[in-house]
């Protein structure tokens, strides 16, 4: 391809709209250009890296035997009536109206138009089990469009659906798209790291997301630098260290005007926020709960509502609070609160002598003890990490990082074939449901998550596999022109990707523009071509250079790709 009619424009303007690395290459190397809040279109350069990350989606797909299909975009609504995802769902899943007043929806997920395919296709269990996928635009109305196409509102996802016989058959083809996922992350040479996840809109049984770790990214994971522990912020296991030594210490009131904020209450008493005890209701399934963590310390709800089996849950209104506990907000503790259910989270009960409310107006507690002043009807880990916790496996101190979702697997057993009535016959005649999986991953999250991790000052620097060309020849002078032409012919007749750089401008241009655009390699003819007839290799990753006789061009430009990251 000759630089010179390429549909790119590159630019060393910083864009002021990019919030983070990856989307500030990508607007400066002319990948994307932005047509509304999280809606862009891909030029040939980025194009062509997404079609390269297909492709090796599509080999890892192939390999563990997935068929690619192409569902429809736009999807009767009928379906997630059906499913219950059409109330469930908010305001990303955009909704309208055909000409004759049928409801339809622009495809944010697959699984209801998935299951209603293989439903109608297959009723055997000879044809199971079978994996299907796609690549193909996603819209979700996402509330806040951000990082370029990090998160997008229109996106390309890759997609899988698993439909088995039974549990164990779907858990061995989950355990092969694991490994499947593993080998696309690390062909497109991202640091990635694997964690449980929750299910949260899809629903299923268990699930694992691939993540990278990245300032800018949203979700937040605990990792353990010294044995690798990693974990979602929600997910992750909150261990307690030994008991607080110490006297135990007489209760006593201590009047507290006003000071109803945990901040406030340890500026008041000079005491840390650690020493003080948040009391927290809860309405649920199960009744009125109070809970009990420390100052420092959020409820995971979700840790909450599991330890108490309950379905529903939400936090209880202040006027239901007041009217429970005839106290203040503000002012409330557990002591004496016997009647109701006490839940505390595993670190109060290991600590000494609390500050909490009196259940009086303007009056607080201190030296509360558990087990002395208060006595839990439950106890568990019902609380977010904070920095500095340590380890649940190796007990050494946690950090708390910043990452983005690559790429989310899910075990989601008979949910959608139930409620949307897929069925097939097993060996024995019988009617059973299907046994779902499902998969994605962001191809063009993909993108911009391979830039965050690859770059330096100059610009990109992309892996072999994914880079949008291998190669790019530069002439340094006009004198060297014709035979830069002679070596980009070469190189492609030899089948290597290469862009030749046959535009009118400096070499230093030439040169910024190659470094920015990431490509491997560059194969320069200069003042060592016209001096000693050699052509010069720079490698774009590690910046190193060689020398090589016009001849043998081609064949040390496929060792070094051959070679390369
Ligand atoms: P996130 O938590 O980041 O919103 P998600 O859990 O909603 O993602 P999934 O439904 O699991 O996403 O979709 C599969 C993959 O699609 C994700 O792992 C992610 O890589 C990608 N993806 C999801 N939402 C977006 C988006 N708004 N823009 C770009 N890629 C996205
Ligand atoms: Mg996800």
């Amino acid at each position: 391809m000759r630089f010179s009619q390429y549909l790119v424009t590159t630019s060393k303007e910083a864009s002021r709209e990019a919030e983070c690395v990856s989307h500030q290459l990508m607007l400066r190397a002319g990948l994307i250009m932005k047509f509304a809040a999280g809606i862009y279109s891909y030029l040939p350069m980025g194009y062509r890296v997404l079609a390269r990350i297909t492709c090796i989606i599509e080999e890892e797909m192939e390999r563990i035997g997935a068929q690619r299909l192409l569902l429809p975009f736009i999807q009767p609504a009928e379906l997630w009536k059906k499913s219950g995802r059409w109330e469930s769902w908010g305001e990303e899943l955009v909704r309208f109206k055909d000409r004759k007043g049928a409801d339809f929806v622009l495809g944010p997920t697959h699984e209801e138009v998935i299951t209603q395919l293989i439903e109608q296709q297959i009723n055997s269990y000879k044809k199971l089990p079978v994996i299907v996928y796609q690549v193909q635009a996603k819209f979700r109305d996402e509330p806040r469009a951000r990082g370029g196409v990090i998160r997008a509102r229109e996106f390309l996802m890759k997609d899988a659906y698993s439909f088995c016989q039974s549990k164990e058959e779907a858990k061995a083809i989950y355990e092969k798209m694991k490994e499947a996922y593993k080998r696309v992350f690390s062909r497109c040479l991202l640091d990635y790291r694997l964690v449980e996840a929750d299910t949260g809109t899809m629903g299923g049984e268990f699930s694992h997301e691939f993540i990278i770790l990245t300032d800018s990214g949203e979700d937040r994971i605990v990792e353990c630098e010294k044995c690798g522990y990693v974990a979602k912020l929600e997910r992750a296991v909150c261990i307690t260290d030994e008991a607080e030594k110490g006297e135990r210490q007489p209760v006593k009131e201590v009047s507290t005007p006003g000071i109803r904020t945990i901040k406030e209450l340890s500026h008041f008493l000079a005491c840390q926020e650690k020493k003080t005890l948040k009391t927290i209701f809860y309405e649920t399934d199960k009744g009125l709960i109070a809970v009990l963590v420390r100052g420092d310390h959020y409820v995971n709800e979700e840790k909450l509502r599991l330890l108490l089996k309950a379905k529903e849950l939400k936090l209880a209104s202040d006027n239901l609070t007041r009217k429970e506990i005839g106290a203040e907000i503000g002012f409330i503790g557990p002591v004496g609160l016997d009647r109701n259910k006490l839940v505390v989270d595993n670190t109060v009960m290991q600590g000494k002598n609390f500050v909490t409310g009196a259940n009086k107006k303007d009056v607080h507690l201190i030296n509360v003890n558990p087990n002395r002043d208060f006595k839990p009807t439950l106890t568990g880990d019902i609380r977010f990490p904070v920095l500095g916790d340590s380890c649940p496996l190796c007990g050494n101190e946690t950090k708390i990082k910043r990452a983005i979702e690559l790429g989310q697997i899910f075990h989601l057993g008979e949910g959608y074939s139930s409620s949307l009535g897929a069925t097939f016959l097993d060996k024995m005649g019988k009617e059973k449901y299907f046994i779902m999986g499902c998969y994605g991953i962001g191809v063009s999250r993909l993108l911009a998550a391979v830039i965050e991790q690859n770059y330096d000052k100059d610009g990109i620097i992309w892996p072999k596999e994914i880079a949008p060309f291998q190669a790019v020849v530069i002439a340094t002078s006009p004198d060297t022109a014709r035979a830069a032409e002679g070596t980009y012919l070469r190189l492609k007749k030899a089948g290597i990707d290469t862009l030749w750089d046959d535009r009118d401008v400096s070499a230093g241009i030439k040169f910024s523009d190659a470094d920015l655009l990431g490509i491997p390699f560059k194969v320069i003819l200069g003042n060592i071509f016209l001096k000693e007839d050699k052509i010069e290799i720079k490698t774009r990753r590690r910046g190193e250079k060689e020398k090589v006789g016009r001849n043998g061009i081609s064949q040390r430009v496929k060792e070094l790709i051959k070679d390369a990251e």
